[in-house]
C-alpha cells in the first residue's frame, strides 16, 4: 500500500488534480457568482422600473377617481339648485355615494359670482382660493393633479390639515438624510402636497361655480400602503418590508412606508442631495441602489409635477437590497460547496485511480527486490492493458535474460568445477604415474642406447633396439606432457604487450602453416595497453590452439588470430582465434578440455593439450570458450583479465 508522502506520484496527482478543480472552482465562484449577481441586479432593476410605473398608475388613478366624483356629482339633478341655495357642502357631498366614500380631506364650491373684485363676500379674493379652483377659474375647464397648498390655503380648508401638513424634521444623520427642508416654511408651518380634483359648475352655458376637492400627502398613508399592497404584497423580509414607496414634497419625506429602528415610519427626513438633484433640478428618472435610513435598496425615483407644470415633489418605490444580496450569498455557498465537493471527489479519484496505476508498479517494486535476493521469476501481478503493461512486459523479458543468464553461468561454473576437479585428480594420478614410470624408463632408455653401441650386433636386432628406443622416446615425451600437466607451474607474471605476443608467435607457426597451404593471419588491437600475464606459458597455450586448429584445417583454409575483434576491452582482453577447419561435434564441446580427451591417432595426440591450456588461462583468471560448427570450423575465444589473480598464481 502507497502512503502519501510528498515525492510520491499519488501526492503530486492528488495535488494537481486539487489545485485542477480549486482552480476551476474559485473561477466559477468568481465569474458565476458575479454574472449571476448581476443578472439578478438588472432584473430587479428591470422591476422597480415598472413598480415606479405601476406606483404612478395608482397614485394618478386616485386624482382621477375625484374627478370622476366631481363630475358625476355636478351632473347630478337637483345639484344646481341646492348648491344655489347656499346650503353645507357637506351635505352636496352626500347627493353621490360615490363622492361620500372618498373620504376627502378637503372639499369645497365656489360661487365665482363672489369673487369679483371688491365684493364683500369674498374670502381673500383669488389669492385665497384653493389652487386647483383657482386653476378652473383661470382656464375654465376642470382639472386633476397634485397641488402644492400654502399654511394659509391648509387651514382655510381646515385647520386640522395644517397640522398633519407640518412634520417635524428629524435630526441630522450620518447617512446624509438631514432633517426636513425648510424651504417654503413660514411661521404658519410647512406647505402641503395634496392631490385633487375641480370642475366648473356650469349654468346656461356660463361657469356660476367650482366644485373642488382632494387629499392632502403629507402624513397620508392610504396611497403608500396601497402601493404596498399591490405591488409588493406587503412582503416582509427579515422583518422589513421587502417593497418601500414614499412620497417627496420636494425633497422631504411626507408619506412614506420606510419604517426606522423602532418601526416608525420615517417621515421628515430627506433625499440624497444627489437624488434631489437629478430627479427635481434636471427632471431625470434615478434608478440606483440607495441606503435608506439603515438598510440599502435598489431604488427608483421620479419627479411630480404639479398641474402648473412645476416640480414640486418626487415619487419614490424601494426593494430592500438584503434578499437579493442573499440570493447571491446563497448562490456563491453553493458556487463554494460545489468547488469542496469537486476537490473531495478530485482527491478520492486521484486516491483510486493512483491506486489502481501504481499497484503494477508497487508489483515491480517488489519483484525487483525479489530479483536482488535471487529469485528470477518474482510474482509482478497480472499484466495491466496501459503503458505500465509494457513496462511489465519489459520487465518479465528483463527477468528471464537474468534467468537465462544465470542458469548460464551456473552451468558454466559447474563445468569449470568439474573440469578444474577432474584436472586436479588427474594430475595429481599424473605426477604419481609419471614419477614412478620416468626412472625404470630412463633406465630402459639408457640400457637400450648402450646396446645400440655394440657393434656385434646383428641388424636385425639393431633395428628391433631403434624401435624399442624411438617408443621408449615417446613414452618419456608423454611422461614429460604428464608431469607439465600435472605440475601447472606457478605463474611468473610480467608486462607484456599481447600483440607483439601473439605476432611473436604467429610468426613462430607461418612455416608449418606455408607448408599445409593454409593463410595464417593475425588482426592487432594498437590501442590495447600492456597486460600482465606469463609469456611463456601463454605462449605455449597459443601455439597448442594454433597447431590443432592446423591439425583441423585442409590446404586452402585460413586460420585467424585477432585481439578486441569487436571493441576495446575495459581492462583485459579478448582473444579470438578462428579457422575454417573440419569444426568439432557437439558431443565433443564439452569434452575438449578433458586430459587425455583426443581424436587424433595413436602417438599423434596425448589430450592433454587443452586441458593443460585451459588450466593456464584459468590460473591467470581467463576464461575459454568454444564456437564450433561441423563442416565449418571452429573459434577458440580466450578472455584474460588486465591482471591475473593473487590467487591464481600459486602452484596447485
Ligand atoms: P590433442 O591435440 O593431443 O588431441 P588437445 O587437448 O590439444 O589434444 O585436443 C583435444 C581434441 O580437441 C583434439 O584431439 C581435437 O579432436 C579437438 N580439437 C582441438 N582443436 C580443434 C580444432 N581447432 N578443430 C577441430 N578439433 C579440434
Amino acid at each position: 500500500m502507497f502512503k502519501l508522502q510528498p515525492h510520491s506520484i499519488r501526492f503530486k496527482l492528488i495535488a494537481s488534480l486539487l489545485a485542477v478543480s480549486l482552480f476551476i472552482g474559485l473561477l466559477s465562484l468568481l465569474v458565476g457568482g458575479n454574472l449571476l449577481y448581476q443578472s439578478v441586479l438588472d432584473e430587479v432593476n428591470n422591476r422597480i422600473r415598472q413598480d415606479l410605473n405601476v406606483a404612478k398608475v395608482i397614485y394618478e388613478g386616485r386624482t382621477g377617481s375625484v374627478r370622476t366624483a366631481l363630475e358625476i356629482t355636478v351632473s347630478a339633478p337637483g345639484f344646481y339648485a341646492m348648491a344655489a341655495s347656499g346650503g353645507p357642502a357637506e351635505a352636496l357631498r352626500d347627493i353621490n355615494p360615490l363622492f361620500r366614500n372618498l373620504k376627502l380631506d378637503f372639499f369645497g364650491i365656489v360661487d365665482v359670482r363672489r369673487l369679483c373684485p371688491g365684493n364683500p363676500k369674498n374670502p381673500g379674493g383669488p389669492a385665497g382660493l384653493n389652487p386647483l379652483a383657482a386653476y378652473v377659474l383661470k382656464h375654465r375647464k376642470g382639472v386633476s393633479g397634485t397641488i402644492v397648498m400654502t399654511p394659509e390655503q391648509l387651514a382655510h380648508e381646515a385647520p386640522a390639515l395644517g397640522d398633519r401638513a407640518d412634520i417635524r424634521p428629524l435630526p441630522a444623520r450620518q447617512d446624509g438624510m438631514v432633517g426636513g427642508n425648510q424651504e417654503g416654511r413660514t411661521g404658519a408651518g410647512l406647505p402641503g402636497l395634496a392631490i385633487g380634483a375641480a370642475v366648473p359648475i356650469m349654468k346656461d352655458g356660463c361657469m356660476a361655480g367650482i366644485i373642488y376637492g382632494g387629499f392632502l400627502l403629507n402624513g397620508d398613508t392610504a396611497i403608500v400602503d396601497k402601493i404596498n399592497e399591490t405591488v409588493f404584497e406587503n412582503e416582509v423580509y427579515k422583518g422589513r418590508n421587502l417593497g418601500t414607496a414614499t412620497i417627496f414634497y420636494r425633497d422631504l419625506r411626507i408619506a412614506t412606508n420606510v419604517t426606522d429602528a423602532d418601526g416608525n415610519r420615517a417621515l421628515g427626513t430627506t433625499a440624497s442631495p444627489e437624488v434631489s438633484r437629478t430627479v427635481l433640478e434636471k427632471g431625470q428618472r434615478w434608478t440606483d441602489r440607495a441606503k435608506v435610513l439603515d438598510d440599502w435598496y435598489i431604488t427608483a425615483y421620479e419627479p411630480i409635477t404639479d398641474i402648473g407644470g412645476r416640480r414640486v415633489g418626487m415619487f419614490y418605490v424601494g426593494v430592500l437590497e438584503a434578499k437579493y444580496r442573499d440570493v447571491r450569498e446563497k448562490a456563491l455557498a453553493v458556487f463554494a460547496a460545489i468547488t469542496l465537493a469537486g476537490m473531495a471527489i478530485a482527491m478520492g479519484l486521484g486516491w483510486l485511480f493512483t491506486g489502481r496505476i501504481m499497484r503494477p508498479v508497487s508489483h515491480l517494486i517488489r519483484a525487483s527486490a525479489e530479483i536482488s535476493g535471487g529469485n528470477f521469476s518474482p510474482d509482478i501481478g497480472p499484466i495491466s492493458k496501459d503503458d505500465i503493461g509494457l513496462l511489465q512486459k519489459k520487465f518479465l523479458s528483463m527477468t528471464r535474460a537474468l534467468k537465462r543468464r544465470e542458469h548460464r553461468q551456473q552451468v558454466e561454473s559447474q563445468i569449470q568445477l568439474i573440469q578444474s576437479e577432474k584436472q586436479a585428480s588427474v594430475g595429481k594420478l599424473a605426477a604419481g604415474v609419471a614419477h614412478e614410470i620416468n626412472n625404470p624408463l630412463t633406465a630402459v632408455l639408457t640400457f637400450t642406447h648402450l646396446i645400440l653401441r655394440r657393434k656385434d650386433l646383428a641388424q636385425e636386432v639393431r633395428s628391433d633396439l631403434e624401435i624399442v628406443a624411438a617408443q621408449t622416446e615417446r613414452v618419456r615425451r608423454i611422461v614429460k606432457s604428464l608431469l607439465d600437466f600435472s605440475r601447472q607451474s606457478a605463474l611468473a607474471p610480467e608486462s607484456t604487450d599481447l600483440n607483439r605476443l601473439i605476432s611473436d608467435t604467429v610468426r613462430l607457426m607461418k612455416n608449418q602453416a606455408l607448408i599445409k597451404g593454409i593463410d595464417l593471419s593475425f588482426h592487432r588491437d594498437d590501442r590495447l595497453s600492456p597486460l600482465t600475464l606469463d609469456r611463456n606459458q601463454f605462449q605455449s597455450v597459443l601455439i597448442n590452439i594454433i597447431l590443432n586448429a592446423l591439425d583441423a584445417t585442409g590446404s586452402g583454409g585460413k586460420i585467424e588470430l585477432s585481439v578486441n575483434p569487436n571493441s576495446s576491452e575495459k581492462g583485459g582482453a579478448v582473444i579470438r582465434i578462428s579457422d575454417t577447419g573440419c569444426g568439432i561435434p557437439p558431443e565433443h564441446i564439452n569434452r575438449l578440455f578433458d586430459p587425455f580427451f583426443t581424436t587424433k591417432d595413436v602417438g599423434k595426440g596425448t589430450g592433454l593439450g587443452l586441458a593443460v591450456s585451459a588450466g593456464v588461462i584459468q590460473r591467470h583468471g581467463g576464461t575459454v570458450k568454444v564456437r564450433s560448427a561441423v563442416g565449418e570450423g571452429s573459434t577458440f575465444i580466450i578472455r584474460l583479465p588486465e591482471k591475473p589473480a593473487e590467487k591464481k598464481t600459486r602452484e596447485r
